[in-house]
């Protein structure tokens, strides 16, 4: 079949290459001629993802269609629904962190308690306060933990901000699953999820999560996908304390901490998205070792040259030149049989990058 991708970042790079491993072919739209995608894909459209003559030329050559990011132009995937499985109410709704936490509540999915500022005089540390749209790694944050943080920080209250209740989390996880078009939910194994200055840094799937964790986390996602009637892989971040999942925010395409399945399952999170793509039904991923995946920033390529003797990690380089910090230059994913002489072999790394 022919697959269009909006997006041409690492997640669309991954996405072609598991449609390629299926004979699959791939145009992808990005208004950057240098973008990741454009080393895998056979056609790149370069143009905004708003302009409409090239979503339109788009359309016209392919059979289906997916998004790598949240940063599509709605109106134009609700006027072509039928084009895509995923559909645009996911998107609509994880668009705007007031609505998705709504969304969450209103499937009895637990939440930190959160409302929109009207007036920050009001507001009761310790909370979280998130622009509502276009955050990501972190960006568009400001954590008030003391009045005196409320008062020194740069908060621009001119956007639109939610005020979340701060969880002090014990760890956090996320549930990557993929669903087809019958209604098939295909899981990975729940990694455990680090963050450095909120940028993903280590999804840990080395030792299994509590049961009554993956079962909380597992059946708030289904009832998540089952309601938007989504088709394909989508992830679900989530807090765990005291072995209770509160919801934090969901993506409604392949995620960052479900690249381990690529080397540490049978069917890897673009696998699974490409079978529900196409039509076909999602296989059930097994994991095959314990994995960590590990994300390689601007400021951390220095440490390349220690990645690659480790003989267990796998590199995936996302071919980009401009290595800012805070930038995800790539990722390395650790496939050992024995957790601990996995962990024990890369603290000394972990402990030097951190
Ligand atoms: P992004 O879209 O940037 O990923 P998130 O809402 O996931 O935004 O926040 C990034 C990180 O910030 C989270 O993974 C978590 O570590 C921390 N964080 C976010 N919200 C809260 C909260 N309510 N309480 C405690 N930590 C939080
Ligand atoms: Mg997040």
């Amino acid at each position: 079949m022919k697959i269009g991708i909006i997006g041409g970042g690492q997640l669309g790079m991954m996405m072609a290459e598991a449609a390629h491993k299926n004979n699959h072919y791939v145009v992808g739209l990005d208004p950057h001629s240098d973008c990741p995608l454009r080393h895998v894909a056979d056609e790149m459209i370069c143009a905004s993802y708003d302009d409409k003559t090239a979503f339109d030329e788009l359309v016209n050559k392919v059979d289906v269609m997916t998004y790598e990011f949240e940063n599509v132009d709605i109106d134009l995937v609700e006027e072509y629904a039928f084009m895509f499985p995923q559909k645009a109410q996911a998107l609509t709704v994880s668009k705007h962190r007031f609505t998705e936490k709504e969304f969450a509540q209103s499937l009895n999915i637990p939440t930190p308690q959160f409302h929109m500022l009207t007036d920050i005089k009001s507001i009761v540390p310790p909370v979280i306060l998130k622009t509502t749209t276009g955050g990501y790694d972190g960006k568009g944050q400001y954590i008030v933990q003391t009045h005196d943080d409320l008062n020194q920080t740069s908060i621009d209250i001119s956007q639109e901000i939610i005020v979340e209740e701060y969880i002090d989390f014990d760890y956090e996880i996320s549930c990557i699953v993929t669903r087809d078009l019958s209604g098939e939910c295909a899981f990975q194994p729940l990694p455990r999820n680090t963050h450095k200055e909120g940028i993903l840094w280590l999804s840990d799937v080395t030792e299994p999560l509590p049961i009554t964790v993956v079962k909380q986390a597992k059946s708030y996602t289904k009832s998540l996908v089952d309601t938007l009637d989504y088709v394909g892989t989508l992830a679900v971040e989530f807090f765990v304390k005291d072995n209770m999942v509160i919801f934090n925010e969901f993506a409604p395409r392949p995620h960052n901490s479900g690249h381990f399945s690529i080397e540490g399952t049978t069917v890897s999170q673009f696998d699974n998205h490409i079978l529900a793509m196409t039509g076909e039904k999602v296989k059930m991923p097994t994991q095959t070792s314990p994995t960590l995946m590990l994300n390689i920033l601007g400021e951390d390529l220095d440490y390349l040259k220690y990645i690659k003797d480790i003989p267990f990690g796998h590199i995936h380089m996302y071919h980009k030149t401009d290595a800012r910090p805070k930038r995800k230059m790539g990722h390395v994913t650790f496939v050992h049989n024995n957790s601990h002489k996995l962990i024990t072999e890369i603290t000394t790394l972990i402990e030097a990058m951190s």
